[in-house]
């Protein structure tokens, strides 16, 4: 095997595994190339209140449209995206696409928070604050629309750094939100620091969490923690009525997660939202 993984990093190649777990190799010109040719998508999960079901905003998450049809999930490219320096390039195009599809749901009436992911490398860029509010302006969306979401380990790795360009987002108006919280060992000081709008409870915490005392622990503390630094919270990956209630009745507030819908494409989004009722 590192005979193989030797080998394929000298032709700068990598070994995928797409969705439905036939292996891929996917070279750097492939990834470049599906990039620029508009491969790479946005799908979108909503994201709902607990109080009355209401959808409030919507998650986009990039998927590969592979010419044979296969969509691929991002856990199998952004690692080569990062490597091959393109990783601004998905960013742009996500932000980009994603402010489209927004300004046509507002044109029906459907208004809807849009939040985006963004890796550390890019936090690391001061240019990074002016170039998404030009792109967010250009397309005709508020940049207080828009939440920009950062995974907790990926801000403390370099938190010093980080702040800059998280403190010139929220100038601009940008919502910003702390992902996959619970996981990434981030101090107190360290969050109280940063100009965070919003906490996403990891799904690992989440998930069972009515039944595990341990998971319902961690939620209550993080729910806590929220309150007093005044930020919204999102629990991500909510799959049962049972975790949604327990976290209803802890006073959660928004939802994400199969139990409302998977993510989808644009056009899918309204009839997902459709087929959503609020659990009794
Ligand atoms: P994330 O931001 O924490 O996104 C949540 C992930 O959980 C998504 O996986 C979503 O499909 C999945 N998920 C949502 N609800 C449920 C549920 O109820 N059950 C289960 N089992 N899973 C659920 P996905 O789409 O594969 O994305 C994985 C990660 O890739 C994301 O994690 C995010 O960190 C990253 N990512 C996605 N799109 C982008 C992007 O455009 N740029 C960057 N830099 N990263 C991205
Ligand atoms: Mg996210
Ligand atoms: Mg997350
Ligand atoms: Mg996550």
């Amino acid at each position: 095997l590192d005979k193989l993984t030797t080998t394929l990093a000298s032709y700068h190649d990598t070994l995928l595994a797409a969705e439905d777990d036939e292996e891929v190799v996917i070279g750097a010109s492939t990834i470049r190339d599906a990039i620029a040719l508009g491969e790479i998508e946005p799908w979108f999960q909503p994201q709902v209140e607990f109080a009355n079901g209401k959808p409030v905003g919507v998650e986009a998450l990039a998927r590969w449209r592979r010419p044979d049809g296969r969509i691929v999930r991002p856990l199998h490219f952004i690692g080569l995206i990062e490597r091959e320096g393109l990783v601004d390039a998905l960013t742009d195009h996500m932000l980009q696409q994603a402010c489209r599809h927004k300004r046509e749901w507002d044109r029906t009436g459907l208004r809807l928070n849009l939040s985006v992911n963004v890796s550390p490398t890019t936090l690391a860029l001061s240019a990074a604050a002016d170039r998404f509010q030009r792109i967010v302006q250009h397309e005709g969306v508020d940049p207080s629309e828009v939440v920009i979401e950062i995974t907790e380990s990926s801000v403390m790795t370099d938190a010093a750094r980080a702040l800059g360009v998280l403190a010139r987002l929220r100038l601009k108006g940008f919502g910003l939100s702390i992902d996959d919280f619970g996981t990434g060992y981030s101090s107190l000081a360290q969050l109280s620091q940063i100009p965070f709008t919003e906490l996403k409870i990891d799904q690992g915490f989440v998930q069972g969490a009515h039944a595990q005392p341990r998971k319902r622990a961690v939620v209550e503390a993080s729910l806590d923690l929220a309150r007093k630094l005044d930020l919204k919270v999102v629990a991500e990956g909510v799959e049962t009525v049972d975790d949604w209630q327990m976290l209803a009745v802890l006073g959660c507030g928004m939802a994400q997660g199969n139990l409302i819908s998977q993510p989808v494409p644009p056009e899918q989004l309204q009839a997902a939202l459709g087929r959503w009722r609020r659990p009794e």
